[in-house]
């Protein structure tokens, strides 16, 4: 088993922006990305609230995907 196999790729909850979990010398956590991390907890909850909205708008701006979902 090396290092490799407890990374893992995460998007954070505040930013969206993808980052490797468990990598040494980094603060980002289970949840939030490192840059994410530095922010104070008010500050973190109303960019969360910010970003699920932004991907609720993106997933409807998507086209349907076919074979799923029978309508
Ligand atoms: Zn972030």
């Amino acid at each position: 088993m090396s290092d490799e196999d407890i990374k893992q790729r995460r998007r954070c909850k505040c930013c969206n922006k993808l980052y490797d979990y468990a990598v040494q010398n980094s603060h980002s956590t289970r949840f939030f990305c490192e840059d994410c991390t530095d922010l104070s907890e008010p500050i973190r909850k109303v960019l969360a609230t910010f970003n699920k909205r932004l991907v609720e708008i993106e997933n409807q701006l998507k086209p349907p995907q076919k074979g799923s979902g029978a309508k």
